[in-house]
């Protein structure tokens, strides 16, 4: 299937050919015919699946067909970041190059009148954050009241990162006779589910590539260590023997991700760092940076790097283990886009194993175990409970021969017990490592 066989107009072709675009991607199939036929979608695909333009091109679309109502912007999509915002404009602009239509973006960090002059002109497609479109909307600087198509892009992070009153405050402000398309890595957990239904019209549900699945082109490794300084030592070395064109190292916190920045450059790397306190303007100069490969390391935060699009980054580094399957499942999600190889490795250490643990049971795969020989770590994992031979050797997983083990004991006790009253047991609380995907159909 190529893009010609899509009912898009003769310029949005075009556009995709200027691109080099010529297969859609399996997002991009399955949600451009839905989104053309006007139905409202919910869509759950893996980042760097092409799901950017398969919004954009059903919205664009959707543009050309209809004559523009008078004033007002007709399509709007609301990105958790302003990163993400400037980048989704970009395309949205490739996309539309021959056209006519005027696409722009409205985010914090810019200067408000400056953006109040800009809606004035009316682009047809407004790109936007959520905090600073509400704050224009509550100043009569902005007018959803035409607005024909919205897209709440990257919904889970939307809201993780606490913007579900802002955009339910948006979509109260829109046009009831709307389209939506609401897209996220995951659909996992009630919020989604909420804001969904509150925001949704029978929408279609198109799950592809789930969050879950294996990342085919990410090799993703495990290299244990003892401590900080072990982990700076194993940092340093990878950075200096890696084969990479750019490498992404995350930390959980800003001031890591600082001395992180500060340690690496002593050691001679070409390094920047992204953090949500850096004034926009750094932010945009050291992506700049690192996009053009005048560094090709960045120490980056989630919220910093959330969406980002940035070619050619063929090695992420967690520093600190993510904190969440989803959280790693975008860390990664920098690497391997759109077809390229990538490599993801996670120093872990022994406060992180059972975190380790979790993703990978919440992924459901098992890292590769990585070593460097001159760094070996001390740590090697929790220890191994002991377990009979007979156990051992009927090859069962080690929570099965636990249950196993603990079984037999109970068998014992009980001979031992026989004819005494015996105590109410205590069992344990059924942990719930489940994430609550719901599974969804496939119109
Ligand atoms: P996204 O998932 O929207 O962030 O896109 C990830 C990358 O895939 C971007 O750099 C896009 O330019 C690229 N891309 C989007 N659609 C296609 C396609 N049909 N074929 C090849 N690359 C694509």
């Amino acid at each position: 299937m190529t893009f010609a066989q899509l009912p898009l107009d003769s310029r949005l072709h075009k556009a995709l050919d200027t691109l080099g675009l010529h297969r859609p991607t399996a997002v991009q199939l399955e949600a451009v015919p839905a989104a053309l036929a006007g139905r409202d979608l919910l869509v759950s695909a893996a980042t760097g699946s092409g799901k950017t333009a398969a919004y954009l091109l059903p919205v664009l679309q959707r543009l050309l067909d209809h004559a523009a109502a008078p004033g007002g912007t007709r399509a709007l999509v609301l990105s958790p970041t302003r990163e993400l915002a400037r980048q989704v404009l970009k395309q949205a602009r490739q996309l539309s190059a021959f056209t006519s239509l005027q696409c722009n973006v409205i985010a914090g960090g810019a200067d408000f009148k400056y953006q109040r002059a800009l809606l004035r002109k009316d682009p047809e497609l407004l790109v936007a954050t959520p905090g600073r479109l509400l704050e224009h909307i509550q100043r009569h600087s902005a007018d959803l009241g035409g607005l024909e198509v919205l897209v709440i892009d990257e919904a889970d992070r939307m809201l993780d990162m606490g913007f579900a009153e802002a955009v339910l405050a948006i979509v109260q402000a829109s046009a009831t006779q709307r389209q939506t398309l609401l897209f996220s890595a995951t659909l996992a957990g009630g919020k989604i589910a909420r804001i969904a239904a509150s925001v949704l019209r029978n929408p279609s549900a198109i799950e592809l590539n789930s969050v879950r699945d294996r990342h085919a082109d990410i090799r993703q490794q495990v290299l244990l260590a003892d401590n900080r300084r072990h982990k700076d030592q194993v940092l340093n070395w990878l950075l200096s023997h890696e084969q990479f064109d750019k490498a992404l190292v995350f930390t959980n916190t800003k001031t890591q991700a600082s001395r992180l920045r500060g340690l690496l450059a002593y050691h001679r790397h070409r390094i920047g760092a992204l953090h949500g306190d850096m004034p926009q303007e750094e932010r945009n100069r050291v992506m700049d940076r690192f996009r053009r490969g005048h560094i090709d390391v960045m120490v980056a935060t989630d919220i910093a790097a959330r969406g980002l699009d940035i070619k050619g980054v063929d090695l992420v580094i967690n520093y600190d283990m993510a904190r969440s399957g989803d959280d790693y499942i975008h860390r990664i999600g920098r690497t391997g886009r759109a077809g390229d190889k990538g490599l993801a490795i996670s120093l872990v250490q022994a406060g992180e194993w059972n975190l380790k643990a979790m993703i990978e049971r919440y992924l459901r795969q098992t890292f590769e175990p990585r070593e460097i020989a001159a760094l070996k770590a001390s740590y090697r994992g929790p220890k191994k409970l002991k377990t009979s031979g007979k156990s051992a050797a009927s090859g069962k997983r080690p929570q099965q021969r636990k249950a196993a083990v603990t079984k037999s004991k109970q068998r014992h006790r009980d001979r031992k017990n026989i004819g005494k009253r015996r105590a109410p047991s205590r069992t344990m609380p059924a942990v719930d490592l489940g994430d609550g995907l719901a599974p969804l159909k496939k119109h």
